[in-house]
């Protein structure tokens, strides 16, 4: 039977800094990353906005708080050093409702606390920052360390690193659960690992459940489609524009994004999924899968948690091209519904439901013993703080 000391499950972008923070720390220890797919960061770490937050989304007393914009920081250094093209062009937040304002405040306060730079400007410098965003607004924030991030060129280099330190990688297996003798066990077979780091994304209260973890959660997806602009429309954006979220729910909103490519996206919606990989209208959907879900999501629907039969609503009518026009022109006027341009862009959420406490997690949940650690809800922005998430990982491991 292979032996390590440390067993990584996943190659998404937690798994990998994960990984790199062990190695990091214990440079001759013996470790191995198992992904179930052919290559690194085939779910959400390849399939999202690409955008390094600069954090004021989060209080000063949470996970994410703590980590994202350290880790972006800590990234785009990485990126700095490996050649990864990165765009620091800002992003707006755009008010459109007076209803928005307290949010507004709450996440000026946010950006207080967290030493984070962002300022509350007039219609006029909107639009010189922004020539398209409305020239209306009602109020507006400019974050000027937000930038675009080449999140292929992060995963390829930080597989490199890892490989160059010794790590093994092992593709196209998947880590099941507690094997015999106090081993792992994989479909390829039993794996006697030292500790487990359990990185698997959207199958991470799977493997944790495995182990005797995430007892009091159950995991709904949410799937992320995304829009792109026709040149025309996409020549006048230049970083980002952002709505005001709603502070009770863990999506920010469709917004507008100039990606690494200069392509701009509008998007993602955070609409219920059928499964963990379910990123077209079936496809990637199971059958007994999508019964549990849609279950969970009933369930979500008749108690109204957290305000859920609003967020589903809202949602559900962004399948419609003529709803999500509506809701991508309150960032830009000036859009006509032919500039949106269909893509096969789409990426799932994995968002965890406290069965315990009735309501959605918004946090990072980190549960573990002293054979394995359990990543949880590694929803956004867990790319951007991932070097940050890492050290707290490996840290609250005790592991290392
Ligand atoms: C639409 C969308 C947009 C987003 N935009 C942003 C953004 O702009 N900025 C930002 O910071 N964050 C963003 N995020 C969030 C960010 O992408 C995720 O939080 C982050 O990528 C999570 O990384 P991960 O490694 O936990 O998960 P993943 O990338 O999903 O990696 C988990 C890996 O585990 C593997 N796996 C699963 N089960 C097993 C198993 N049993 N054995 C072995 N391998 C297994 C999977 O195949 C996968 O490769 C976005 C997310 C989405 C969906």
């Amino acid at each position: 039977m292979e032996h390590f000391d440390f067993v990584i499950a996943g190659a998404g972008i937690v798994g990998l800094t994960t990984a790199l923070t062990v190695l990091r720390r214990a440079p001759a220890a013996r470790l191995a990353i198992i992904e179930k797919e052919p290559g690194p960061g085939r779910h959400a770490s390849g399939r999202n906005s690409g955008v390094l937050h600069c954090g004021l989304y989060y209080g000063s007393d949470t996970k994410k708080a703590k980590v994202c914009a350290t880790g972006g920081r800590i990234m785009a250094g990485f990126a700095a050093e490996h050649g990864i093209r990165l765009n620091r062009c800002g992003k707006v937040l755009v008010a459109t409702d007076p209803a928005q304002l307290p949010a507004m405040e709450r996440l000026l306060a946010n950006a207080r606390d967290g030493g984070i730079r962002a300022t509350r400007i007039d219609n006029r410098t909107l639009l010189a920052l922004e020539p398209a965003a409305p020239p209306e607004a009602v109020a507006a924030i400019h974050c000027p360390d937000t930038a675009v991030i080449d999140v292929k060129g992060v995963l390829a280099a930080l597989v490199a690193r890892l490989t160059e330190a010794g790590a093994r990688f092992f593709f196209q297996r998947r880590v099941a659960g507690p094997g015999p003798d106090g081993a792992i066990a994989t479909t390829a077979g039993p794996v006697a690992a030292g500790f487990l780091f359990n990185c698997a994304g959207a199958y991470a209260d799977v493997l944790a459940r495995a182990h005797g973890f995430a007892q009091n959660y159950a995991l709904v997806p949410f799937k992320g489609l995304y829009w792109k602009l026709a040149p025309a429309s996409a020549a006048r954006i230049r970083g980002n524009i952002y709505p005001v979220p709603d502070m009770a729910m863990p999506f920010l909103g469709v917004h507008l994004t100039r990606g690494i490519s200069g392509d701009v996206y509008v998007g993602p919606t955070a609409i219920p999924a059928l499964g963990r990989e379910n990123y077209g209208i079936f496809a990637g959907a199971h059958p007994k899968e999508a019964a549990i879900i849609l279950t969970r999501l009933a369930r979500l629907y008749l108690a109204d948690i957290d305000h859920f039969r609003l967020l589903a609503h809202t949602e559900l009518r962004k399948y419609a091209k003529s709803h999500f026009y509506r809701c991508a022109r309150r960032l830009m006027p000036s859009l006509g519904i032919d500039d949106l341009v269909p893509t096969t862009k789409a990426g799932i959420r994995p968002q965890l439901v406290n069965l315990a406490q009735g309501r959605l997690e918004m946090d990072y949940i980190l549960e573990g013993n002293a054979r394995s650690l359990h990543v949880l809800n590694a929803i956004s922005p867990a790319f951007t703080g991932s070097f940050a998430f890492a050290e707290m990982i490996v840290a609250a491991s005790g592991a290392v």
